[in-house]
């Protein structure tokens, strides 16, 4: 892969309260037919399911268990979740104002105070 189509930051904000931490990823990634019960009972005990099911909306998961919902269970949900995102600096996810909302509040308001402590150009010089 090159830096041009470099992949959307992981998200470590939530990823590290995920319940599925050191479980067999194997059980979130069942062949067709075999149960999704196993990993649905450890999504039901974790705390981040709703970043983690926007996560997968947000970046298109095709596979795998994701907020304790199967690929099928999340495909209805696509519409609805347009409103979440990834934030681009620190890669939690977190709900859109607008469709061009691309950063978290938290790393939006610090973008936009770093903005503000940079010094204005003088004005009237050559
Ligand atoms: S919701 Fe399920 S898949 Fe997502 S982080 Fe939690 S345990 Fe893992
Ligand atoms: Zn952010």
């Amino acid at each position: 892969m090159t830096n041009d189509d470099a992949p959307l930051p992981m998200p470590m904000g939530w990823q590290v309260e995920a319940a599925c931490r050191g479980v067999d990823p194997d059980l979130f990634y069942p062949d067709r037919g075999e149960s999704t019960a196993e990993a649905k009972a450890v999504c039901r005990e974790c705390r981040v399911t709703a970043e983690c099911l926007a996560y997968a909306i947000e970046t298109r998961q095709q596979f795998g268990i994701w907020g304790g919902k199967s690929e099928r269970e999340r495909r209805p949900l696509r519409l609805e979740h347009h409103r979440y995102g990834v934030c681009v600096a620190c890669g939690d996810t977190f709900e859109r104002r607008s469709q061009n909302h691309r950063a978290c509040s938290a790393c939006s308001k610090a973008a936009e105070n770093a903005r503000q402590r940079e010094p204005r150009p003088a004005q009237g010089q050559p």
